[in-house]
Order: structure tokens, then C-alpha cells, then sequence
């Protein structure tokens, strides 16, 4: 049998290659994509398949996650550096400016911090607990550990999903009772709700979203739709 390859498509911005962005255009300016191209849509059809093996969402979540950490560092700033080649030549190239942490919202965004450690070695990663609270049907902040000068540093904030927003716009808040200023917060996650993004965005607009793909939207439990269900129950089987 001789197999038809697909027509090769070159890479294109997000709003074309993904019909599912045409309601959020345009984006909100602080929200970036992952280059959406056929490669990073087989891994995510992987992801998304309920049959995928436990191992097989691990080994391809990394990856989505590798990509997206990739790309948040893309967003840090840097200044110029200038260093001697062992040719005795000078060459005038650029160094990051300032220190990075993670933070990670437990439990799902604990998956992502392997992901961040093979790119930055020995980085510091904090971590938040934010659950409901059973009153309020609130975001409520339970436990968080972070480093002792995060205030100083530019946070990596981790989460896998970003479905209504509620716990990430906890999470920011408690960054910025720590002294984190928004815009140097990057937030980073493999699958966007439209109205997650929108409400996100809206209250903390100098904050940068990395997402790897927006999906259509969230159900009346609120997953995303068509998303690949509960994050933590297929990347730890619970
Ligand atoms: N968290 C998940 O793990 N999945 C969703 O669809 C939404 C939130």
C-alpha cells in the first residue's frame, strides 16, 4: 500500500493555521502561540487522543512543554555581551539580563518544572496550592513557597491548562503581594480557553501568555472543549 503523503505547509502565523483562533481575533496583545504548525499539531492530537498511553502522554506533553519553556525565555530581555572566541576574534552577542524563577500551580504545573530545569540548570522553582473555596466557590490560596528574593527575579508562572483563569489570576495576585511586578511575570501553559485568555488578559494586560494552542471553549464543568480532559489524571493516572 502506498501512502499519500500530506501536502507539505509551510509555517504560518496563528490566526491561519488554527480556524479555532478566527472568534479571538485578533488576540490580545500579550498572548503568544506557539509557531502553529503541522508538527506541533500531531503532538497535540497525540495528547488529545483518550487512547494515548500513559507513557506516550508523557513523553509528548515534555515536548509541548519543552517548546513552550523555549519560548518564554524568548520573552526575557537581554543586554549586550561581548566575549573572546578561542580564535583570539571578539564576538558582540547579547546575555540575559536579570535572574528567572519558576513557580508552578500544584499539582497539574508540577508537571512542567522538569521541563524548565533541562533549559535552565539549578533554576528556583516555587510553587502555590490554590484550590475552591467550599464558601465562596472562590479561588482560595492554601500553601505557597517561593524564593526569598522572587521579588527581584522575572517568574516563569507554570499550568498546564488555562480553562476559566481562576486559579492563575489567584496566582498572580499572590506574585504581586510578593513583590513580583505584572510585567515581569510570564505565564505558560499548553491549552487556552477563549474565555480564560479573555479574562486573564483583561485584568493583567502586561502580562505575557505563552500558550501552545486555544482551544473552542469550556463546558458547563468547565473543561476545555475539545482539550484532553483532566491534565493531572492522564499525566499521573489518579
Ligand atoms: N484542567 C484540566 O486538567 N483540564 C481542563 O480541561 C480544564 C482544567
Amino acid at each position: 500500500m502506498s501512502l499519500t503523503p500530506l501536502p507539505l505547509t509551510p509555517p504560518q502565523p496563528a490566526h491561519e493555521a488554527n480556524t479555532n483562533l478566527a472568534h479571538l481575533n485578533p488576540l490580545p496583545k500579550s498572548v503568544f502561540t506557539l509557531p502553529q504548525t503541522a508538527q506541533l499539531e500531531a503532538l497535540y492530537t497525540i495528547i488529545r487522543d483518550k487512547d494515548t498511553s500513559r507513557g506516550d502522554f508523557l513523553f509528548y506533553s515534555d515536548r509541548i512543554i519543552r517548546l513552550l519553556v523555549e519560548e518564554g525565555l524568548n520573552h526575557l530581555p537581554v543586554v549586550k555581551r561581548t566575549v573572546e572566541t578561542p580564535t583570539g576574534a571578539t564576538y558582540d552577542g547579547v546575555g540575559f539580563k536579570g535572574k528567572i524563577c519558576g513557580v508552578s500551580i500544584l499539582r497539574a504545573g508540577e508537571a512542567m518544572e522538569a521541563g524548565l530545569r533541562e533549559v535552565c540548570r539549578s533554576v528556583r522553582i516555587g510553587k502555590i496550592l490554590i484550590q475552591r473555596d467550599e464558601d465562596t466557590a472562590l479561588p482560595k490560596l492554601f500553601y505557597s513557597k517561593f524564593p526569598q528574593d522572587i521579588a527581584s527575579r522575572y517568574v516563569l508562572l507554570l499550568d498546564p491548562m488555562l480553562a476559566t483563569g481562576g486559579s492563575a489570576m489567584k496566582a498572580v495576585e499572590v506574585l504581586i503581594e510578593h513583590g513580583v511586578p505584572e510585567e515581569r511575570i510570564i505565564f505558560i501553559n499548553l491549552i487556552a480557553s477563549p474565555e480564560g485568555l479573555t479574562t486573564f488578559c483583561a485584568k493583567y494586560p502586561q502580562l505575557k501568555v505563552i500558550t501552545g494552542w486555544i482551544d473552542q471553549g469550556l463546558n458547563e464543568k468547565a473543561y476545555i472543549i475539545p482539550g484532553l480532559g483532566d491534565f493531572g489524571e492522564r499525566r499521573y493516572c489518579t
